[in-house]
């Protein structure tokens, strides 16, 4: 591991933040001087690493598109010289952000893992000191080589992690996905499918702004009040549905606007909000008529992933046909089939 160089990028969030009057905000250059402090970040063992900070550091409750370009871009531009990326980020969308990167960025073959914490680095009781050294020595040994997000003493899959406690230390899990790595006394690394293999080089793919819209449904939803959105200015749309895909009605009301929508170039994918399982369309009758109408199912991707993944596949460009074939296509580990 001497040798090993590992790229730490800082994109913002609790883990480098500072007390003010509005409480916990982001502080350019802080983060250099609360590494200073840790001083096992200097013992034999650990990896060297190059801080890079990017500005403006933000909460990440107001990252999107534009910064997951820029960090996509930043890994792209350091991706030949590092044999690692660690990621600083901001819990409240780390999962979103996990994922975005896992499509970017594209034919990854080195471990690229996001991290952060619930209590900041300057407070006694932080989270973030373990988390960070953890992240670096995985980054390093180089066993697990995509996207991935490390908290709590767990390594996930980062297109099937989620956030999963607003306050508690072990606040990420992949209902769907064993974790790669679990951070115990030793760090073991845990046999489980990996994303498809490619030989083709790595390469970066921006996102563009495309209209994706996330409806979630609940008992009496009125679907002509979403009618106009639906069917008129959304690209894609995930369908948060119940169970196993079921959707109130039978899903007889949302079926003239899932046709219209598709008429006009839109993908609408079926996900479930049971965080365990997946979407089985045809399985009830409340669910047969949503193929028929032009909607793919996403199986057992999260929400997170589903939002990616479409604004991964109308940025390539490609055809609502392709982007729907490909939706129901493992590209990355997101989904099992
Ligand atoms: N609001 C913070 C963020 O997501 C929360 C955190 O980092 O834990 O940036």
């Amino acid at each position: 591991m001497d040798n090993k160089k590992i790229c730490l990028v800082h994109t913002g969030g609790t883990i480098g933040m500072t007390r003010s009057e509005r409480g916990y905000v982001p502080k350019e250059g802080y983060l250099s001087t609360l590494l200073e402090e840790i001083s096992d970040l200097k013992v034999d063992g650990m990896p060297e690493y190059d801080l890079y900070e990017l500005s403006p550091l933000l909460d990440s409750s107001n990252m999107a598109v534009t910064e997951w370009n820029r960090i996509g871009e930043k890994i792209a531009s350091l991706y030949d010289k590092y044999d690692g990326f660690v990621i600083l980020h901001g819990t409240d969308t780390m999962a979103y952000t996990a994922s975005s990167l896992s499509f970017m960025l594209e034919n990854v073959k080195k471990p690229i893992i996001l991290t952060g914490s619930q209590i900041p680095l300057c407070e006694v009781r932080s989270d973030g000191r373990d988390n960070l050294i953890t992240s670096l020595l995985i980054a390093a040994s180089g066993e697990v080589r995509e996207v991935c997000l490390y908290f709590g003493g767990k390594l996930l899959r980062g297109n099937r992690s989620m956030k999963v406690s607003a306050d508690g230390l072990l606040a990420f899990d992949s209902p769907n996905m064993q974790p790669l790595a679990e951070a115990g006394i030793n760090i073991r690394y845990l046999p489980t499918v990996p994303p498809p293999e490619t030989d083709l080089p790595f390469e970066f793919c921006p996102f563009s702004e495309v209209p994706i819209g996330v409806l979630k449904v609940f008992p009496g939803i009125n679907f002509s009040l979403f009618n106009v959105v639906i069917a008129e200015k959304l690209k894609g749309v995930v369908l948060e549905t119940f169970g196993s895909g079921n959707i109130p009605g039978e899903g007889n009301a949302l079926l003239p606007i899932i046709r219209s929508a598709f008429a006009a170039g839109a993908v609408i994918t079926v996900c479930s909000q049971c965080p365990e399982g997946t979407v089985s369309l045809g399985a009830y009758a409340a669910s047969s008529e949503l193929v028929s109408a032009g909607a793919v199912s996403g199986y057992d991707m999260t929400t997170e992933a589903a939002v990616a993944k479409l604004y991964y596949l109308f940025s390539k460009g490609y055809s609502k046909e392709k982007i729907k074939e490909l939706m129901e296509t493992n590209l990355r580990g997101e989904l099992t089939k």
